[in-house]
């Protein structure tokens, strides 16, 4: 059956000293505790090395928040899968809105991630969710459609079951307007739904599909009570332990 997981997303927050802070504090509180889900953070790359160090990946999964699009060479800038997965971590965040809309990268960029990442045994927590205007236009089901289909659905089913699924209606992301918990079980459903019509019902049974946008300690018991809401990604809210561990604890 799939995971439960909440996945933090520091984005490009913390130095090297006070990221390695929140890290070992958060590995600290997570071990002396059961919690029912998967936690995982998503550091900048600098972070990732010395931060794989000091945890243990049994307690607190590690992720980048983007890979190249290209194996290896002349990418100034670029940090490749291979470099990634030499770190010591295990996810790579895909296909995030603000990747998406600020750095240009499109459904085949991304499909070309998702197979390096997946050739280096990461695993990605691919992103998808529609703008507010496609929303207001009633069109998000639409949309998160091609964005699946256009990067992940060339995947074999064995490929596919590595993939974790994060919707996030970008309308939400940072802004403090949550989806209501009506509108995350609609969306998951019919992501669920599409994983099924493809691959099987086991595939969709078995794949984690969280939800991300402004979910906080306050929000996140009702948001991942739906059927179909296996967990968040967290941006904000994971930037300390308590806000972070109040998710973890309403998961
Ligand atoms: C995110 O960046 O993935 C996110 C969900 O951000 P926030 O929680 O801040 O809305």
């Amino acid at each position: 059956m799939r995971k439960k997981i909440v996945a933090g997303n520091w984005k490009m927050n913390k130095n090297l000293q006070e990221g390695i802070q929140l890290a070992v504090a958060l590995n600290e509180v997570l071990s002396k505790e059961n919690n029912s889900c998967r936690v995982i953070i998503g550091t900048p790359f600098i972070h990732l090395a010395s931060v794989s160090e000091r945890i243990d990946k049994k307690k607190l999964g590690l992720a980048a928040q983007n890979c190249a699009d290209h194996v290896s060479g002349a990418y100034t800038g670029e940090v490749s899968a291979e470099m990634v997965k030499s770190t010591g971590a295990e996810y790579v965040i895909l296909g995030h809105s603000e990747r998406r809309t600020y750095y240009g990268e499109t459904p085949e960029m991304l499909k070309t991630k998702v197979r390096l990442a997946l050739d280096q045994q990461l695993q990605p927590i691919f992103c998808i969710g529609e703008v507010l205007s496609e929303r207001e236009a009633g069109k998000q089901f639409e949309v998160v459609r091609s964005q699946i289909e256009a990067s992940l659905f060339d995947l074999s089913e064995a490929d596919f079951s590595k993939i974790i699924l994060a919707y996030e209606p970008v309308w939400a992301i940072g802004t403090g307007k949550t989806a209501t918990a009506a509108q995350a079980q609609e969306m998951h459903a019919f992501i669920r739904g599409l994983i099924a019509g493809k691959y099987g019902k086991k595939a969709a049974d078995d794949c984690s599909i969280l939800y991300g946008g402004s979910c906080k300690a306050s929000n996140a018991a009702e948001l991942f009570a739906n059927p179909d809401v296996d967990g968040g990604l967290i941006g904000g809210a994971s930037l300390t332990v308590e806000d972070f561990m109040g998710i973890v604890r309403a998961r």
